[in-house]
């Protein structure tokens, strides 16, 4: 048989690696490469490269395996995001909630004694201290606090939410008749004597009775509102 040329060879290795041509083309290829280590070793590196393809497949195998894996992974994270998503809702539905009763319901602005107007005050023939109280803004009073200091100063404090409401009859705290009696003992802090009475704060208030002061005696119209029996 005739020398071939490498050139040849080297063209044929392919379909030779894959086992394509024919068994004449075969035996040649064989032959030679006995013969010539330039073109074995052209072989050897084709061998090497078309390895490389099925390192390449189980990488990709091991990437989907990945893929799976971030896939499952998202899917537990999907989870996770719902019960955060839940956990974030009832937060925000709590912060609503306690922003909506902070500012609609919680009483923490105390009314400016500017827009109250205390009347008629007055004694009850069984000592309590009667009082009118209105306020003049129009808007309704939701609580009255008390508190009395270490001098007994006694305070009538009146408070609001941040939100406050337009008054509606039947008016109650914001425009009504109340009375006091210095003598409660449950008024009275840790049975202190009672020597003044406010209506305010501190800082800001109007007196209504102090000790000492003498009030007029209540109308008799007065009287029968307060009389139980
Ligand atoms: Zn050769």
């Amino acid at each position: 048989m005739s020398k071939v040329s490498c050139e040849i060879i080297k063209d044929m290795l392919p379909l030779y690696y894959d086992d394509v041509c024919s068994d004449d083309s075969k035996k040649m290829v064989e032959e030679h490469l006995v013969e010539c280590h330039s073109c074995k070793t052209e072989l050897d590196r084709l061998k090497v490269e078309f390895k490389l393809p099925k390192e390449e497949i189980e990488k990709i195998r091991k990437d989907s395996n990945v893929i799976k894996k971030i896939s499952s992974f998202w899917n537990r994270s999907k989870v996770k995001s719902f019960a955060k998503g839940v956990i974030i809702s009832v937060i925000l539905v709590s912060l609503i909630s306690f922003g909506y009763y902070y500012l609609f319901h919680l009483n923490t602005v105390n009314v400016p004694t500017n827009v109250v107007e205390i009347s008629q005050v007055s004694q009850l023939s069984d000592g309590k201290i009667f009082y009118h109280a209105e306020l003049t803004d129009g808007y309704a009073l939701n609580e009255i606090a008390y508190d009395m200091d270490d001098n007994g100063n006694f305070y009538m404090t009146p408070l609001r939410p941040i939100i406050k409401k337009k008054a509606q009859p039947p008016y109650g705290l914001e425009n009504g008749y109340d009375f006091f009696d210095i003598e409660d003992q449950e008024m009275n802090r840790d049975g202190a004597e009672i020597k003044a009475l406010y209506y305010g704060t501190p800082e800001d208030n109007i007196l209504i009775w102090k000790k000492g002061m003498d009030l007029p005696q209540a109308s008799e119209e007065i009287e029968n509102m307060f009389h139980f029996e």
